[in-house]
């Protein structure tokens, strides 16, 4: 392999701008920022959408959150999960409201580009960016943290792409130590559960 930082494991402007998307829902606190036209206009203005074109349609907040949550089950996926049909299915009619079109950037590379105004141009920008992020593979190691009532967005940076459990929430300590105590207290009756990564639902 080569010697020099392995593919996929640093943080790029892609994977920031998933997880900034993503990750715009906690879960564990209960809150999301996406759940008002306000939240929704500024999430858009931070993808650099502004302007009387890019304004907030009426059903556009409860259209992003479905998008958001079916590309959540997609990087769920990533971790361990199957992926939802039923999501599937959102982000492919999403994605006939959201063209794409062929265009050089800065750089002189060629980039696929939102074609849309408003939300589904913000949509459009995801897309961009899940194939920026499948190119530059940082995609697979890009997981929804497996605890269900967090599913946080955290980029893979363990060696074996074995990463379970987002850090940023406390997750990976938190279900080791439950799993060190189902292990002391159940003993055997835990079965094959010996890695403190196994699944405890
Ligand atoms: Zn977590």
């Amino acid at each position: 392999m080569a010697p020099s930082a392995k593919a996929g494991t640093a943080v790029t402007p892609a994977v920031g701008v998933l997880r900034a998307f993503l990750n715009t829902r906690e879960m564990a606190e209960g809150t999301d920022q996406l759940a008002s036209s306000e939240g929704l206009r500024d999430w858009m203005a931070s993808m650099g959408l502004v302007g009387s074109e890019h304004e907030v349609a009426p059903g556009d907040g409860e259209w992003v959150r479905a998008v958001r949550e079916a590309l959540r089950d997609v990087l769920a996926a990533h971790n361990g999960a199957e992926v939802p049909l039923d999501s599937l299915s959102v982000l492919n009619q999403a994605a006939t409201r959201t063209p794409l079109v062929a265009g050089f950037d800065e750089s002189g590379n060629l980039a696929m580009r939102a074609a849309a105004l408003g939300a589904p141009g913000a949509i459009g920008r995801i897309w961009s960016a899940v194939l920026t992020s499948q190119m530059e593979k940082t995609w697979p190691r890009l997981k929804a943290c497996r605890r269900d009532d967090c599913r946080w967005i955290f980029l893979d940076q363990s060696k074996n792409h074995s990463g379970t459990w987002c850090t940023s929430e406390g997750c990976g300590a938190l279900m080791k130590a439950r799993a060190y105590r189902r292990r002391q207290a159940g003993g055997a009756a835990t079965g094959s559960s010996a890695s403190p990564r196994a699944r405890t639902d």
